[in-house]
């Protein structure tokens, strides 16, 4: 009997019958003998909604309250999934960021994880109880919703997995595995049966968007093996997947593994930058404060 953690993504959970469809997933590893935390997503297109609202009221907005907003995306589906598994007869319940508590530092809307107090919650699942938690958000030291960047709900699962001692963090989407590149680009794809977690953190970092790029820098630190696999695969004979594992876990190394198109870098030219000791530092620093990721730099 292992502990998982499994999480499920907007176009998993897109629907009523996409989150029974869900359930079902969970069940089966739950009827397995599994101890099984699961995080999830807002309904596909939920948070893209709650963004343009928050932006429809002004433009320019206190950060806070965009939390406050977009976060609630997560809240209703763990609901959700938490009342039809318990119309299944599982004992399930949902666990929103500040009751856990997963907490954040005070970067609102883009915030990292400071600390996860998985006590309370590694006891829920102890006894038994499947815990529902809302994903991509936390509490910030100002006690306030904090959320952790578009596509953060990865990054909650893996720190989850990480915080209660799970075997492994099973993410599941709309692809069955990760792939050579973008499958929904180009038709020749070939999923990929293991990738090492330095492989796949560059990927991420370059947009390959099946997994937020923090999540996976997580789990090559905690050591998790992540699987990503399709919920679209019957609840009774799921894929294989892909295995994000240590490289030593690789028997078949290749030179080149994938490629990522990227078609969100800005370039920006700063001139005149003066010679002298720690000019570019208070440029990086000021950078970084914004937690902008910088890809290249170009002297
Ligand atoms: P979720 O809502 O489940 O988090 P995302 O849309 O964030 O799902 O991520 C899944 C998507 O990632 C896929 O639909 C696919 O288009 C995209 N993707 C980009 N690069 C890859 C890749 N190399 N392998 C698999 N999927 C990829
Ligand atoms: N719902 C959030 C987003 O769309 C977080 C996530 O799905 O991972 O970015
Ligand atoms: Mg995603």
């Amino acid at each position: 009997m292992a502990r998982i953690v499994m999480k499920f993504g907007g176009t998993s959970v897109a629907d009523i019958d996409r989150i029974r469809n869900v359930a079902r997933h969970v069940k089966r590893e739950a009827d397995s003998g599994h101890e099984v935390a699961v995080v999830v997503s807002a309904m596909a297109g939920k948070t893209n909604e709650l963004v343009e609202l928050t932006r429809a009221a002004s433009p320019m907005h206190d950060a806070r309250e965009y939390d406050a907003i977009v976060a609630s995306g997560e809240l209703v589906t763990a609901g959700l999934l938490a009342i039809v598994l318990q119309s299944m007869g599982v004992d399930a319940r949902s666990w929103q960021g500040w009751q856990i508590p997963l907490k954040t530092d005070m970067a609102h809307g883009k915030a990292r994880i400071a600390d996860i107090e998985g006590e309370a919650l590694g006891e829920a699942i102890d006894n038994g109880e499947i815990a529902i938690c809302a994903g991509f958000q936390g509490i910030a030291p100002d006690g306030r919703i904090a959320t952790l960047g578009r596509g953060g709900s990865d990054t909650s699962a893996v720190a989850l997995a990480a915080a209660v001692g799970a075997e492994r963090c099973d993410i599941y989407t709309d692809v069955d595995g990760v792939y050579t590149t973008d499958p929904r680009l180009a038709k020749q794809a070939r999923r990929i049966g293991k990738i090492s977690f330095e492989e796949m953190l560059e990927m991420a970092s370059v947009g390959a968007k099946v997994l937020q790029t923090r999540s996976v820098e997580l789990a090559m630190a905690y050591k998790v093996p992540v699987r990503v696999l399709s919920s679209f695969d019957p609840p009774d004979a799921p894929g294989p997947g892909t295995l994000i594992c240590d490289e030593d876990d690789i028997v078949e190394k290749n030179i080149v593994t994938t490629v990522t198109p990227d078609f969100n870098e800005a370039s920006v030219t700063i001139l005149a930058v003066p010679d002298e000791p720690g000019r570019a530092a208070g440029i990086f620093n000021a950078l970084a404060a914004s937690n902008i990721n910088i890809d290249m730099i170009v002297i």
